[in-house]
């Protein structure tokens, strides 16, 4: 995915003072919350407005993203990782040495830091996202590993000094560049930068500290959760690391349609069936609704595509504001097959009827020509 500009992200311009960042971030993080907004595409909207407000309230992140934009020698993007796993970091070339003084500034990767996300999408029926319901999901995720308590190293032995790097968790490297001999820091590829080493690798996980497990997780379905929506599962995400938190767990609701009943927010659309003779002469039918059936009167002379609602009769809102409605649409239907005695009828009917249709009433036009006709 592209990044986009952080100024342009929190709305502000490039010469906003750190009053109008913080302003922009507060208006839309309470906008983008994903405990505020449950809509499709918010927790992620979130994720970058953070990100960008991490950087852009930080004169000196800001200085750097001023002159090198999203691939500055620090490597933005420390926003937790997102959903995508990886955590972006590792840009660390030539150019840190030239600008950004040789990993004057550098991410501590012994420091706490708090776990993935992860994402899961789970489709449910649609009256299951209406009534909402308590489910068991299956997730695969990183746990700590039990044998080692993460460590990773082999039970009774204890990570020690790196020997590449004395435990600096870098080392010196000496490049030819076209600008001559530059002395850089890097990593330690042996370590990673953590300036531990494991001389004994734990069996379990193999020196990870963590170990990929399927986790059953109870979820409550919200009731008049609608598709796209996202409910957010606190700490059941990936282990944090060096004694941070968990991340989350993003629970994605795909609703499968319903054979019956369509849905717009929190109102039901259902179409009515009525034959002509229904529709004609009036009747009382009997309408489902996803809170039971209902006795609808139908009114002599009802039209095709006329509406009749069902106060009440709709989905819940989700965070609690009122209920819907159910719209009921009727659609009058023209018989295909006729028996011959049918036809019999129907032919009497329209010679009484004659056969310019009849419309009563039905708008100020007709009203007028009424009058002109002077009747
Ligand atoms: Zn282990
Ligand atoms: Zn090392």
């Amino acid at each position: 995915m592209e990044k986009r500009d952080y100024y342009e992200v929190l709305g502000v311009s490039k010469t906003a003072s750190q009053d109008e960042i913080k302003k922009a971030y507060r208006k839309l993080s309470k906008q983008y919350h994903p405990d505020i907004n449950k809509e499709a595409g918010a927790a992620d909207k979130f994720k970058e407005i953070s990100e960008a407000y991490e950087v852009l309230s930080d004169q000196e992140k800001r200085a750097q993203y001023d002159q090198f934009g999203h691939a500055g020698p620090q490597g933005f993007g420390g926003f937790g990782g997102g959903f995508s796993g990886g955590d972006g970091f590792g840009f660390e070339d030539i150019f840190s040495s030239f600008f950004g003084g040789g990993g004057g500034r550098r991410r501590d990767p012994n420091a706490p830091r708090k776990g993935n996300d992860l994402q899961y999408s789970m489709t449910i029926e649609f009256e299951e996202a209406v009534f909402g319901k308590e489910k068991e999901i299956e997730v695969s995720k990183d746990e700590i590993c039990d044998t080692c308590d993460g460590s990773g190293a082999k039970p009774g032995t204890s990570p020690v000094k790196c020997s590449q790097c004395q435990g600096h968790g870098q080392i010196n490297v000496t490049q030819d560049t076209p600008f001559g001999r530059v002395q850089t820091k890097r990593t330690c590829p042996v370590c990673e930068g953590t300036g531990k080493e494991i001389k004994e690798k734990c069996s379990t996980c193999s020196g990870r500290g963590r170990v990929t497990k399927r986790k059953k997780i109870k979820i409550t379905i919200p009731a008049g959760v609608d598709d796209g929506q996202q409910l957010r599962v606190s700490g059941q995400g990936e282990p944090g690391v060096n004694g941070g938190p968990p991340g989350d767990l993003y629970v994605v609701f795909r609703v499968k349609p319903d054979s019956r009943f369509e849905r717009d927010g929190d109102d039901i659309y259902y179409t009515l069936p009525l034959t002509f003779a229904q529709a004609a002469l009036g009747d009382e039918v009997e309408i489902p609704t996803v809170q039971g059936k209902v006795k609808l009167k139908i009114p002599a002379g009802t039209q095709s595509a006329t509406k009749f609602r069902l106060k009440g009769k709709g989905v819940k809102n989700v965070h609690g504001y009122g209920i819907g409605d159910q719209h009921v649409i009727v659609k009058v239907i023209t018989p295909k097959k006729l028996t011959e005695k049918q036809k019999q009828l129907l032919r009497e009917f329209a010679e009484i009827s004659g056969d310019i249709p009849e419309e009563q009433g039905s708008s100020l036009f007709d009203k007028l020509r009424n009058k002109i006709k002077g009747d």
